[in-house]
């Protein structure tokens, strides 16, 4: 396992996290799958109140060390006091004392963001979380977010980031990269449309590519998104299988000739620009269900 820093922060972070979204379904084999990326060196589980999955990051983390709990708060709950007592409810939910990594889940422009940083800042002073994280926000709700803080620093950025979506690239990652933010790929294996035959021609080529090396197609995915600086990927496994596969996707480098052929070859899967992927969605949500 390569091991990066995240952010400024110093500490040592698995390049390969754990997804937790959508687990649930069959709660005592994905807490062994869980397990099963820990023991593959995995130190690292995402999280976030609104997947209901906390509770069996708590079960899969029991009586392990050392590892790095990152989760989020829903943007309905970005008032002052409703991100306190998120930051509760996620704590008991996790069995900790302290949130390694708290993160706002989608930009809110319902409320203001000085009065969530405030919020979130506190929160650090009063030693339930560690760091300050965001998620899906675009270059400049990032910049917004960091201008209002007058303590801490964000240390990551949780965007959707893949083979199949390099949006980042345009203006988000060498921002993060310069400015020392971390990016987290989330949905790295195009929340498993890399297998269902839409990209088939990609995937026809990771598989050969893999070949070479003995890999599979979602190992060499995964090398080639975390091999970028600052990026660490948070794939969902639901099986022990699955799991182990994707700890063990970064013990080999993959040549120069085969970075570039799956670069070329991905390029061709651009979407639609982060902040139309953000806002449309999120608005949408935020008037349906209105916490
Ligand atoms: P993903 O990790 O890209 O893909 C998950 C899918 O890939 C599942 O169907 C899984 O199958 C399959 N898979 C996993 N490892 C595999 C392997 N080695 N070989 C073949 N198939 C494999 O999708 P995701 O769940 O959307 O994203 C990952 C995590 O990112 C989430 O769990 C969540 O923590 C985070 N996320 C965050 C946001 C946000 O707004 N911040 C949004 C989406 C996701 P099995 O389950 O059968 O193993």
């Amino acid at each position: 396992m390569i091991y990066k820093e995240l952010g400024k922060t110093k500490e040592k972070l698995s390049s390969i996290g754990v997804g937790t979204w959508q687990l649930g379904k069959n709660p005592s084999e994905e807490v062994k799958a869980i397990k099963a990326a820990i023991e593959n060196g995995v130190n690292f589980i995402d999280t976030a109140e609104i997947y209901g999955s906390e509770p069996l990051v708590n079960n899969a983390i029991k009586g392990t060390k050392d590892i790095f709990v990152a989760t989020k708060v829903w943007p309905g709950h970005f008032h002052y006091a409703d991100v306190i007592k998120a930051c509760d409810k996620s704590l008991k939910n996790l069995g900790l004392k302290q949130i390694d990594l708290y993160q706002l889940h989608w930009p809110n422009k319902f409320i203001p963001i000085e009065e969530t940083m405030r919020a979130m800042e506190s929160l650090v002073k009063s030693g339930k979380i560690r760091y300050i994280g965001v998620s899906n926000f675009d270059k400049s709700q990032l910049i917004a977010a960091q201008a209002v803080m007058k303590r801490e620093e964000i240390v990551s950025n949780q965007v959707e980031y893949s083979l199949m979506v390099r949006n980042p690239e345009e203006e988000l990652l060498p921002y993060c990269q310069k400015q020392k933010i971390s990016l987290i790929a989330y949905s790295p294996l195009g929340h498993g449309k890399l297998f269902a035959g839409k990209y088939k021609k990609l995937f026809d080529l990771l598989s050969n590519v893999g070949a070479k090396y003995n890999k599979t197609a979602a190992q060499i995915s995964l090398n080639w998104l975390v091999s970028r600086k600052g990026v660490f990927a948070i794939p969902k496994a639901s099986s022990i299988e699955h799991a182990v596969e994707n700890a063990k996707a970064t013990s080999f480098k993959l040549k120069l000739k085969d970075s570039i052929a799956i670069d070329v070859a991905s390029r061709k899967h651009k979407r639609r620009s982060l902040k139309d992927t953000v806002n449309l969605p999120l608005s949408f949500l935020l008037f349906l269900k209105r916490f």
